[in-house]
């Protein structure tokens, strides 16, 4: 189990988050929902230990053990991966070899195809393209969504997965969340988007850097559905 155990987060000018307290028991699947500026990718990246974001206060647990001083390669290391909101870049280096390093053990060719035909990405053309500026946002997430495929995490963020994509990839998106589930990962779904957030099991509603309300997915949603636009009074009562 991943949990965050009353995390605040403060910049110089600003609070950011309040007392989170989140918990991904695995064989569930997540979603964190809220507006723009909520502060879900804050979350996201604290989780992660990205460079600068170390809680203010609270503590990060995985399976009990403390990793809130965790470096990000010792928490990928134990199994927690982000997909980006804003997909990387790797000038120069194609995607059969972007594909072929990201796991413990060098991926094999035919698992790559697998993994690129899974994400609609026809590997005669795309395996000896480059993870670059030649790649649209929306191929870029795709090759991190068949990273995923092949790295196969235990706990997978995915910041906002339909972002800068086409309609046709909230399939791809849910396949991808089923097959996290699946090998036995737990899927967490950042997004501000209800569609998003059908193919999970279990909600956070986050506003204004606090969680509002958890619970069942479909309660978070209606919870979501009526709140209003600042978040901070929701037409309907907090369980
Ligand atoms: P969301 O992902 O829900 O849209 P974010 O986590 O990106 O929200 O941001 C939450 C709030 O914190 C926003 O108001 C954003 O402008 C602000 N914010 C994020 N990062 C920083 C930072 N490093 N310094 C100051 N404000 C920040
Ligand atoms: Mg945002
Ligand atoms: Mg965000």
């Amino acid at each position: 189990m991943l949990e965050l155990e009353n995390i605040s987060y403060k910049t110089q000018e600003k609070t950011i988050l309040k007392d989170i307290s989140l918990k991904f028991i695995p064989g569930h699947r997540y979603a964190l929902i809220g507006t723009n500026g909520a502060g879900k990718s804050t979350i996201g990246y604290l989780i992660m230990g990205l460079d600068g974001y170390k809680p203010t206060t609270g503590r990060i647990l995985l399976d009990g053990k403390d990793i809130t001083n965790s470096s990000v390669t010792e928490r990928a290391k134990l199994g927690i991966t982000l997909m980006w909101q804003e997909p990387a870049r790797f000038d120069g280096m194609t995607i059969e070899t972007y594909l072929t390093l990201g796991g413990k053990l060098p991926a094999q060719k035919s698992e790559i195809i697998e993994a690129l035909e899974f994400v609609g990405l026809n590997p005669n053309i795309y395996l000896k393209r480059f993870v670059d500026k030649t790649l649209s946002g929306g191929e870029r997430k795709r090759v991190e969504l068949a990273s995923i495929l092949l790295i196969k995490p235990k706990y997978v963020i995915l910041d906002e997965p339909d972002s800068g994509i086409d309609l046709m990839s909230l399939n791809i998106i849910n396949d991808i969340v089923n097959y996290i589930a699946q090998y036995g990962g737990t899927p967490i779904i950042i997004t501000h988007r209800e569609e998003m957030a059908y193919n999970t099991d279990y909600g956070y509603l986050i506003c204004s850097g606090k969680i509002l309300m958890h619970g069942p997915i479909n309660n978070v949603i209606t919870a979501f559905r009526n709140s209003c636009e600042a978040c901070n009074h929701p037409n309907i009562p907090i369980p």
